[in-house]
């Protein structure tokens, strides 16, 4: 935890927490450092479902180009945070009326996701005739991580409800280009594929490659110029080990020499965990700790109902530990002695666990405080809050 951190949840009153805190220094910080990392042909849009609070949006405004939005609810609410910022509308199933909003709003980037939703656009557009959008189609493509390891992992060529398959997008451009009828309002200006997540950079780097190179034979074929191609987000964050990160110099210096072969064309990606994950942390104390069966189990303040992101990934949150050495009560205190202990919630279902027979829980004692991190990505905002009743977290942002 950062010393802004620590001090500031050593301070909380205990009917304060649990409370998530999200260092905006430090998220400036690492945000600056990735976008240092890119070529200047690579824009960097941040993928606003990670973690869509209004003050982690803007902090992240100064080092990203865009935010990609996947509802109407989030492109009202990213407008509304970073009003000057341009913003790619993509996902599954868009309304026509979250269709219209966009219009609207003058959306920067439209990630096509099937044939009727081009219709659709168009029909919406065909009420302003004056309107041109610029659009990218979204594909489901089969490619490999390139690893090698003997068997090399397929990303995207499976059945999904996400994207076009490859013969769709032949379809589509056909309808977008040369004399086709949605090409007056339609502007098509390349490629979006979002096909993989938690891939390290250099299968990062090896589906882009692919995704390039597949987009860049399509347009030849089409004949159409090939401005533009997004190969999404996805980039590897990984909680068993908190220090790790994604390498982004390496990662940057793979994509220039992408964009070597291809002059003319601009890459983008859009992380969402990558670039908030480590910001925020969810601290709270112990309220009890038990001996059940020879396990010790740790009951903390709060539980998988702020901070989902253990019981969906099936993994132990990592933790740090802020003793609270007071004890102003006349009965003993209890305490971890069997060398670690799970960190369950409040919530009456065996699901609630934040993290398993975790060993960084030894000598954990009742009132100390602990703080989750690696919170501040797909945590509260994924979280079924009404589920018991309990009361909210607070939220606090530092170093704004
Ligand atoms: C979720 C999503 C992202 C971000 O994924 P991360 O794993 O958070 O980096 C980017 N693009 C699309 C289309 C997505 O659905």
């Amino acid at each position: 935890m950062t010393e802004s951190v620590r001090w500031h949840v050593a301070a909380l009153a205990t009917d304060e927490l649990p409370a998530y805190v999200y260092d905006l220094a430090k998220l400036r910080e690492h945000a600056a450092a990735v976008r240092a990392a890119l070529p200047d042909r690579v824009e960097l849009y941040y993928a606003a479902k990670a973690n869509p609070e209004a003050p982690v949006l803007a902090a992240l405004r100064g080092a990203v180009d865009g935010y990609e939005v996947s509802s109407g609810g989030e492109l009202a609410h990213v407008r509304a945070a970073v009003p000057d910022a341009p913003l790619a509308f993509g996902g599954p199933g868009k309304t026509p009326t979250e269709i219209a909003a966009a219009v609207a709003a003058g959306v920067h980037r439209w990630h096509v996701e099937s044939e009727q939703e081009l219709h659709r656009l168009a029909a919406v557009l065909a009420q302003q005739p004056d309107t041109v959008v610029d659009v990218l189609l979204r594909v489901n493509l089969p490619v490999s991580t390139g690893a090698l390891d003997a068997v090399a992992l397929a990303m995207g060529g499976r059945p999904t409800p996400f994207g076009l398959d490859p013969d769709r997008a032949e379809a589509c451009v056909r309808l977008l280009t040369g004399d086709g009828p949605l090409g007056r309002q339609l502007r098509l200006r390349g490629v979006h594929a979002h096909l993989a997540s938690g891939l390290a950079a250099t299968e990062q780097l090896a589906v882009a490659e692919q995704i390039v190179g597949w987009s860049a034979a399509l347009a030849e074929r089409h004949g159409f110029p090939l401005d533009e191609v997004n190969v999404g987000g996805g980039m590897a964050v990984d909680y068993e080990d908190p220090a790790a990160r994604f390498d982004w110099t390496a990662f940057g210096d793979g994509l220039a020499k992408l964009l070597g072969a291809h002059p003319g064309l601009t890459l983008r990606i859009e992380p969402g965990r990558a670039l908030t994950a480590y910001c925020g942390w969810y601290a709270t104390e112990v309220l009890d700790v038990k001996r059940s069966h020879g396990e010790d189990f740790a009951v903390v303040r709060g539980g998988t109902h702020h901070l989902r992101t253990p019981a969906t990934r099936g993994h132990s949150q990592p933790f740090e530990v802020l003793p609270v050495d007071a004890w102003p009560h006349p009965w003993p205190r209890p305490a971890v002695t069997t060398g670690r202990a799970t960190l369950a919630g409040q919530l009456c279902t065996p699901k609630d666990v934040l993290a398993r027979a975790a060993e960084g829980a030894n000598g954990l004692r009742t009132a100390d405080r602990v703080l989750f991190t690696m919170a501040g990505a797909y945590a509260w905002n994924i979280s079924h809050h009404e589920f018991l009743m309990h009361p909210r977290p607070g939220f606090h942002y530092l170093g704004d």
